[in-house]
C-alpha cells in the first residue's frame, strides 16, 4: 500500500486521531498551519475531487459536518475556522487521498496564496 493517508487509515502510520466512524477518520495535521489543523478523510481511497461521483455525495457531505463539529468541539465555530481541499498540483494538493483541511485558531487571510 503506497498511499501515506491510506497507511494512516490502517494504523501503519501513527497519527493522532481526533474523529474516527466507519467511514472517516480524522487526524492532526503533521505540519499544522494555525492553533488547530485538522485533516478529515474517507477511509476509502479517493484520489482527488475530480474522482467524486454522485455515490460519493454522502461521505463528502459527512466530512463537511465533521469538520464542523470538530471546529466545534475546538470552540471555534463561533470565531470561526476554514475548510479546504486543495485539487491537484496546481492548488497545491501532495498527498493524492482526498482530505479537507479544518484551520482555525487564528484570523486567516484571504484570498489564500
Ligand atoms: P495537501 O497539500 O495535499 O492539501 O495537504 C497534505 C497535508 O498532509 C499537509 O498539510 C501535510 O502537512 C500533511 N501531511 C503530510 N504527511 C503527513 C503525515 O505523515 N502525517 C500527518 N498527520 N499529516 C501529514
Ligand atoms: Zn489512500
Amino acid at each position: 500500500m503506497s498511499c501515506l493517508f491510506c497507511r494512516i487509515v490502517a494504523g501503519e502510520i501513527p497519527a493522532t486521531r481526533v474523529f474516527e466512524d466507519d467511514q472517516l477518520l480524522a487526524f492532526a495535521d503533521i505540519n499544522p498551519q494555525a492553533p488547530m489543523h485538522v485533516l478529515v478523510i474517507p477511509k476509502q481511497h479517493i484520489a482527488t475531487l475530480n474522482d467524486l461521483t454522485d455515490a460519493h455525495d454522502g461521505l463528502v457531505g459527512a466530512m463537511v459536518r465533521t469538520a464542523a463539529t470538530i471546529a466545534k468541539d475546538h470552540g471555534y465555530d463561533g470565531p470561526g475556522f476554514r475548510t479546504v481541499f486543495n485539487c491537484n498540483a496546481q492548488a497545491g494538493q501532495t498527498v493524492f487521498h482526498v482530505h479537507l483541511h479544518v484551520l482555525g485558531g487564528r484570523a486567516l487571510a484571504w484570498p489564500p496564496g
